[in-house]
């Protein structure tokens, strides 16, 4: 074992152990008690550092059916009733789960992608407790009420996290008000919409009409619209000096035919629907956020001047956008191939100053695998090979560990990864350690280093097309916690599948 759980009452861990053991036997599968590998309702977590909005102190926090029940600074053990359950993780951070808004699961359809058990496993094993997937690369596409409930009856029993739906706006759907109602109705977070070509063909793009009309929709439901901002800009392509295409296993081929221009003109396009989400504007009560950006320029620019006129906006970056750079990427290491584009090292440290400044909101994993396949390694060639990053496991440690370096803390990391996305997917009782909320924890070692390898166990299908292989990382997950049950510990996990489909009401 790498860490152990010291119980109070050391003398009586031989028993106890045995008594897990005996108690994880004995119900059948699928019982509340296969849903968690500490078999309590009711008991306490303590540790040195716990992240909560107030800060990083030592302290415990009392968890009662699912719930937190209380928060308690310093001492706590005069609180604690005799009998009671308590879990001391020591010098471990105790911090909120993360919440991932931005995950391709791929399942129903592309199962060989990705799928509910895998993603939701890597997941949990990286601290992950609740993930939103996303409305493309399943297939269908989660388009209408009835293709929700595909997705949903495909998550039983399979979900080790909790994990909610976004649908999507597309031509088909955008100017079909019942359509839209009912997806939404049927508990779809919010919508999402590709200002360019998905790569997906049931998953059209849309233009600044649909997203009008798409916004008027959510704004009866206070829920947003997730926006893939960029345009193809033709002329550009052709009018960009050295567009030279020929040598498409060069990184830098493809970065020239993905400017950070198109990024831009999106963000310019979405201006007049930003400003419709205004107070007093006709899509007030929506919002917009923008995914995965990556130019840290004028795309950005345009996003702080939108924000400081009142616009409902927020904007995410994911890890790689912040952990690698252009030019170290290798000749027909397709890897590393995303949209919009990793771009060179200068703008990558401007997305750091623009997280740490606020302008940033908040992080996501955009986890979009594939079949190793499709990734074209034998050729190496970057304008074909498919464009997804795989990362759902490491998200936490490669945060950190890139991170360090610009100084951040515990408590941003806390905000990024789960207090602001909680917000964004409209779940009250998530994204923070205060007592009424869900029991979602993760437990780590920030100082502890590894290298990640084929020695380490990653849940995510086909582990050797994530770029983060071979790095040398900090941060190793102890323990997961979702809704009080412990489900990820010591490298396994509960028997169990117990996460719940996170549906909007
Ligand atoms: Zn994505």
């Amino acid at each position: 074992m790498e860490f152990s759980l010291r119980w109070r009452l050391l003398p009586l861990l031989a028993l106890l152990a045995s008594f897990l053991v005996l108690y994880s036997r004995t119900p059948p599968k699928g019982s509340s008690s296969d849903c968690s590998i500490l078999p309590y309702d009711h008991y306490w977590i303590t540790s040195k550092r716990i992240v909560t909005p107030g800060g990083v102190n030592p302290g415990a926090v009392e968890v009662k059916k699912g719930r937190i029940n209380a928060v308690v600074e310093g001492a706590f053990q005069h609180l604690v009733h005799s009998g009671a359950k308590v879990v001391d993780y020591g010098d471990a951070v105790i911090m909120p789960g993360l919440i991932d808004v931005h995950a391709h699961l791929n399942e129903p359809g592309r199962v060989e992608w990705e799928g509910f058990s895998s993603g939701t496993k890597a997941a949990a094993a990286g601290g992950i407790t609740t993930l939103i997937d996303m409305p493309l690369n399943s297939f269908p596409s989660t388009v209408s009420e009835e293709t929700l409930k595909l997705k949903v009856e495909a998550s039983q029993q399979k979900i080790y996290v909790d994990v909610g739906f976004w649908g999507g706006l597309v031509p088909e759907n955008a100017f079909n008000t019942s359509a839209l109602d009912s997806l939404l109705r049927a508990g779809a977070l919010g919508l999402k919409s590709f200002m360019c070509p998905s790569g997906i063909n049931d998953f059209p793009m849309t233009n600044a009409t649909h997203i009008k009309e798409g916004l008027n929709v959510l704004a009866k439901y206070k829920r947003p619209l997730l926006v893939h901002a960029e345009i193809v800009l033709d002329s550009e392509r052709k009018t960009e000096p050295n567009a030279d295409t020929s040598d498409s296993r060069s990184y830098a081929t493809y970065l020239k035919t993905r400017p950070p221009s198109w990024e831009a003109a999106a963000i310019r396009e979405l201006q007049a629907a930003m400003k419709e989400t205004e107070i007093g504007g006709h899509a007030e009560g929506a919002h917009i956020h923008v995914v995965h950006l990556s130019d840290a320029t004028t795309s950005l620019d345009l996003i702080k001047f939108a924000k400081s006129s009142g616009a409902s906006l927020t904007v995410e970056t994911c890890p790689h956008y912040l952990a690698f750079a252009a030019e170290e990427i290798a000749d027909g290491d397709t890897r590393f191939k995303c949209a919009p584009p990793i771009r060179r090292e200068d703008n990558k440290q401007k997305l750091w100053e623009a997280l740490l400044e606020g302008h940033i909101d908040m992080l996501s994993s955009d986890h979009s695998p594939s079949v190793p396949d499709l990734k074209l390694f034998d050729e190496g060639d970057f304008l074909r090979a498919w464009g997804g990053i795989s990362s759902l496991q490491f998200v936490l440690p490669v945060t950190w560990s890139y991170g360090r370096k610009h100084g951040i803390s515990l408590s941003q990391l806390a905000s990024w990864w789960s207090e602001r996305p909680a917000k964004l997917a409209g779940q009250r009782h998530k994204g923070v350690i205060a007592s009424g909320n869900d029991a979602d924890f993760v437990v780590w070692e920030p100082d502890v280093e590894f290298e990640l390898n084929e020695n380490q166990v990653i849940y995510h299908k086909h582990p050797s097309i994530s770029p983060y292989m071979g790095k040398r990382l900090s941060g190793k997950v102890l323990a997961t916690f979702v809704r009080g049950n412990l489900i990820y510990s010591d490298g396994k996990h509960a028997a169990a599948a117990c996460g719940v489909p996170v549906l909007a009401k």
